[in-house]
This record gives C-alpha cells, structure tokens and sequence, in this order.
C-alpha cells in the first residue's frame, strides 16, 4: 500500500509572521489528515522556523531546490548535508520554475537533466528523499509530446542512479501548462501518465514500480482535489498556490484520506 502524500510548496512567499499563522492554522486540523503524509517546503532562510513548528507532529519539512555539489564555492547553493542538518525528509528537485526561470532553459536539455541527476544523486547519498518534478510545456504538450518528455527525464534518472535509486524516491508530474495557472489537468489525463510512468518503472523492477508514489501537481485546489486522489495511480499531490492559505490546505489534505 502507498502512503499518499501532500506536499505544500510555498516558492517564495511567507513572512516570519504569515507563516506562523499558516502553520498553527495547518497544524490545528492535523488530527484530521493524520493517515497521510504532509510535507511543507518553506522558501530555505525558513527552515528553522517551520523545524521548530513541526518536530513532534508527524508532519515533514524539506526545500525547493539543493545544490548538486558536496560544499565549497558555489555562492547561494544549500547542499544535501545542510538539509541533513535541518531535518528535512524531503527535496524538490527539477521544479519547472528552476528548469524555466534559472538560465537552465539556456543549458542543453541533456546537460540540464543531468545536472537534475546529479541533485537526485546527492539527495539520495545523504538519506533524503527526493521529489523529482517531471512533466511537458505548454508548446510539448499542445503538440503531443508529453510521453517523450517524461520519459527522457525518467530514462537519465535511472540511466544515472540505476533503477534501485527509485526505491527512496518520489516521482511528481506536473505539467507546466497547469502551475499556477488554474487550469488543472483532469483526473483522467493525469491519470493516464501517472500509468505511462508506473508502467516505465516497472520495465526495470516491478516492484518499486508498485511502490514508487507519485504525486500530481499543477493547479490543485480544495475543490478539485477529490477526484485526482481518487485515481489510481495518483498517490497524492504537490500543490504550491494552494499550500499558502490554511484552510484551503487542510481541505486538500483530507482530500487525500
Ligand atoms: C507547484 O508549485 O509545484 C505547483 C503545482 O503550483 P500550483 O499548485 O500553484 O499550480
């Protein structure tokens, strides 16, 4: 059985402030949602704050991003053993908005997928859990190639850590064209590459294949959250707008129950 898990990307947003208040708000109804997991990524210069607000309550920290290096003179980088040092279970890893917006649509796609392995490597030797983000653009997507591209990203995770690294993973798609946009995808589309992913897993080990979670992202809202956990494949979500506001949180949260 999966253990479904919500996972509340806050980007860049929050105050000392605004955050204590959305997390007493989360953790008030915590009781209500506490058969699943639910991870919360501040922005990094946070990480304190909400380590102190959720040490003891089964709920789970991590960041946005970490460097693909061990230390040393990389300006502005977090590596994995500061996370380590922070607590944090989790890590996102190849977030559309990192792969769009951080000169990394100027790399190579190879060089930049494995720039992503490598994160992904570094995430794993350190014992935290990587969320690899993968998922088409709107221009891939309107022209069909969404399987393409989630497999191109899934074949160079694998063909980098080999497929064992999969066992300490979690996969989410999230189609560029539904974040922040308000347009999720229906439960059915994303269904069928949840399957497409599972299916590609299992070609190297069945096993982690039925294990592996895989979370939708991409527009999540208290009032469409149902019918994606419903489905399947999909074993939770990650969800950014909707992670800032406590109610609407909570109420995705016990969507996945
Ligand atoms: C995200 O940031 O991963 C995301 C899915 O954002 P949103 O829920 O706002 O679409």
């Amino acid at each position: 059985m999966r253990k479904p898990l919500v996972a509340g990307n806050w980007k860049m947003n929050g105050s000392s402030e605004s955050n204590k208040a959305l997390l007493e708000g989360i953790l008030s109804k915590a009781d209500t949602f506490s058969d699943i997991e639910v991870a919360l990524f501040p922005p990094s210069v946070y990480l304190q704050q909400v380590q102190s607000a959720l040490t003891g309550t089964g709920l789970s920290w991590g960041t946005q991003n970490l460097s693909q290096f061990e230390k040393g003179a990389y300006t502005g980088e977090i590596s994995a053993s500061m996370l380590v040092d922070f607590g944090c279970k989790y890590v996102l890893i190849g977030h559309s908005e990192r792969r769009c917006l951080y000169a990394e649509l100027d790399l190579d796609q190879c060089l930049l997928d494995r720039i992503i392995a490598e994160k992904y490597e570094m995430a794993v030797r350190a014992g935290i859990t990587p969320i690899i983000c993968i998922g088409e653009s709107p221009d891939e997507h309107a022209v069909g190639r969404t399987e393409e591209v989630v497999l191109r990203l899934l074949d160079t995770v694998i063909a980098h850590q080999g497929v064992e690294g999969l066992a300490h993973t979690v996969l989410a798609y999230e189609p560029v064209w539904a974040i922040g946009t308000g347009r999720s995808a229906t439960p059915e589309w994303a269904q069928d590459v949840h399957s497409f992913m599972r299916q590609r897993v299992a070609k190297h080990d069945k096993e982690i294949a039925k294990n592996i979670r895989i979370l939708y992202g991409g527009s999540i809202k208290g009032n469409n959250a149902a019918p994606l956990f419903l489905q399947p494949d999909i074993d939770g979500g990650l969800v950014g707008g909707g992670s800032l506001d406590a109610d609407e949180f909570v109420k995705i949260c016990q969507a996945a129950v």
